[in-house]
């Protein structure tokens, strides 16, 4: 599994490449991200599913774990799926994590042609208009939202009213680079890190709520309690 691609990508067969980014804290990764990653490819018919695991989050409260704890958990989740990989671009940015930097970095590395999509959740959209110049998120790539249980699309607002203007179905991620918002309903895994995080601080297990290789790596190195 390759954890950085840095080859440069042109397009195959004449038809663009899609290239998914799925960001995250990932503190621990765990089950629903792999399977929306999964899913995500699959249902987009997505060329590749990167996973990123952010540097310093900039809209959050910062990771219990360290970035290195973080990257390895994810590297070891997808060892053996090889459908997903992970990209650990924001590491090497001893900054926040924003996207529009990693976007732009990916841009410049790849070339115009190649379809950028960012994954978020719906709980990050509802943040969007905090996010570090995002309305120029749609200069460099596309947005697809993932429905979560218990959240809805914003129907007023800054963030509802650029919705409406970019929203476009998935076909247009392969025909264009950049420029859509396109909202995926899937159904997701009600697991979250915090739940994970909380489960071992009483003293649990969350056994079986990520792969079993980030778990031995969670109790070998005490993470968590
Ligand atoms: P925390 O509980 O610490 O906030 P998290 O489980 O929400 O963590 P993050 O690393 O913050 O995980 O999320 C990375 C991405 O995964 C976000 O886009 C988030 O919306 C998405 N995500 C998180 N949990 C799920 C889930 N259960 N199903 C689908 N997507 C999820």
């Amino acid at each position: 599994m390759a954890e950085l691609n840095t080859s440069p990508v042109s397009d195959h067969l004449g038809s663009r490449l899609v290239i998914g980014l799925f960001g995250g804290t990932f503190d621990p990764v765990h089950n629903a991200h792999l399977r929306m990653a999964l899913e995500l490819k699959q249902r987009l018919q997505l060329d590749e599913m990167r996973l990123l695991p952010c540097h310093q989050p900039p809209h959050r409260d910062q990771p219990q774990r360290s970035s290195d704890d973080r990257a390895a958990m994810v590297r070891l989740a997808v060892e053996h799926c090889d459908q997903l990989s992970v990209d650990e671009r924001e590491l090497q940015r001893d900054k926040p994590s924003y996207t529009v930097d990693t976007l732009l970095e990916l841009r410049q590395q790849l070339g115009d042609g190649v379809s950028l999509c960012w994954c978020v959740g719906m709980d990050s959209l509802v943040n969007l208009s905090s996010w570090h110049r995002w309305r120029e998120l749609l200069d460099v790539g596309h947005l697809v939202v993932t429905a979560r249980p218990g959240w809805q699309l914003p129907v007023d607002g800054e963030v509802a009213d650029w919705l409406n203007e970019h929203r476009a179905d998935a076909a247009q991620l392969k025909k264009t680079a950049c420029g859509s918002v396109v909202v995926c309903e899937m159904s997701q895994l009600a697991i979250s890190a915090t739940e994970i995080r909380d489960t071992i601080a009483k003293g649990d297990s969350a056994q079986y709520l990520m792969p079993e290789a980030v778990w031995r790596y969670i109790k070998g190195n005490d993470l968590y309690n």
